[in-house]
């Protein structure tokens, strides 16, 4: 097989889809469905891969709006997953991720429709809910990566096109503390200062600041900080998150901010309520794969950054990374001067630039998944790269 040949044959396939595709991106972007209530996003990029001849599995790994559609090549060969999202802001599309979920269908598609006599399987997944929820991280729980080679998902950017260096591990709390309410004048001596407890507990983990090393990130913020200056407040509640370069150190962080706030509780007499909220691992790059995102997107004109860019936030992509070889490349559809999550970024996420960066997107993705299924020894690189990329980290 003629990789490159292959590759104009999936150029063309995405070409002659386009016109469906961004019908989706933009039914997608006004669907607008957020976290786990991706109901018809979810069912329109199914119907568009059924229709198209993929094999489709609705609702997998306990939720309604995830999925995967397979395409079983001929013969043994290795599986490529191909990662999408679809859930949207309280504002809208103003992550892009419509452009994610068709992107990811769109290759899937192209590849059924070119890879022929080649052997090989596609795994277009369906991820829910990465906003809030974390979708990805049930799908690497449910084993739906198991067998999988290697995985590759786009993000669409501002500014220049990149792969998605490597980025946070983190995790999510949700604080609460139980006082006594009192008269704050009269019997301030009968209540316990639910408050208190709660301003020293942000206190206590300004202190262990000093203590974290440089990648730690630790942020809050009080939902119910009690109800009247006059009254003891009997109830208070907070979120935080911690974040961390790796998912053991986040770990550690994780255990002494626990301990921050239970010292509140001590403290003032206050019952803590401590729970810990979703987490993300880390993300892991595998550079040989990058590397061939990178030509490809190159060879269909874009501009790329040289190096992966670390970026200081956290996606659930980071657990898909952990399990198998993988790369996150990130599209350009606006002018670095345009926000993330902004309201401007949500109209890219539909304008002609957005939709040339979706269609991009499904390209570079499909003509990595020739280049892996062509040549075998791009992925025995890629698994010996990730085995060395977990060994550090133990
Ligand atoms: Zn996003």
């Amino acid at each position: 097989m003629d990789a490159e040949l292959l590759k104009s044959k999936v150029i063309r396939e995405i070409d002659a889809l386009a016109p469906e595709l961004l019908s989706a991106s933009h039914t997608i972007h006004e669907y607008a469905e957020m976290a786990f209530k991706e109901y018809k996003s979810a069912a329109l990029l199914e119907d568009l891969l059924e229709k198209h001849g993929l094999t489709v599995e609705r609702g997998i790994a306990g939720m309604e709006t995830a999925f995967r559609g397979m395409y079983r090549g001929k013969g043994e060969g290795p599986t490529i997953a191909i990662l999408g999202e679809y859930d949207a802001l309280p504002h809208g599309h103003a992550c892009g991720h419509n452009i994610i979920g068709v992107a990811a269908v769109g290759a899937g598609i192209a590849l059924k429709n070119s890879l022929g006599d080649v052997p090989g399987s596609i795994s277009v997944l369906g991820c829910p809910a990465e906003e809030g929820g974390g979708g990805k991280v049930f799908i690497a729980k449910e084993g739906y990566l198991d067998g999988v080679d290697a995985a590759l998902m786009t993000h669409p950017m501002s500014g220049t096109s990149m792969i998605g260096g490597p980025n946070l591990a983190i995790t999510h709390f949700s604080i609460k503390y139980h006082g006594k309410a009192a008269h704050a004048a009269s019997d301030p001596h009968e209540g316990i200062n639910a408050l208190d407890a709660m301003i020293l507990g942000f206190q206590n983990v300004s202190a262990l600041r000093q203590h974290v090393t440089e990648d730690v990130r630790m942020h809050g913020y009080i939902i119910d900080g009690g109800k009247a200056p006059n009254v003891i407040p009997d109830y208070t509640e907070a979120r935080y998150i911690v974040r961390a370069a790796t998912r053991a150190n986040l770990e550690k962080v994780a255990e002494k901010v626990r301990k921050c706030f239970a010292a509140g509780a001590l403290a003032t007499g206050a019952t803590l309520e401590f729970e810990r909220g979703f987490s993300y691992s880390e993300r892991i790059v595998n550079m040989t794969i990058a590397r061939k995102v990178q030509a490809n997107l190159r060879k269909l004109g874009l501009e790329v950054e040289d190096e992966p860019i670390h970026v200081r936030g956290s996606t659930d992509f980071g657990d898909v990374s952990q399990l198998v070889p993988a790369v996150n490349a990130y599209i350009q559809i606006a002018p670095d001067t345009v926000a993330s999550h902004s309201n401007e970024f949500r109209e890219a996420a539909k304008s002609p630039e957005g939709d040339k960066g979706l269609l991009n997107a499904a390209k570079a993705m499909a003509m990595t998944v020739v280049d892996l299924l062509s040549d075998p020894s791009i992925l025995k690189e890629a698994w010996e790269e990730h085995e060395r990329a977990l060994a550090q980290r133990r």
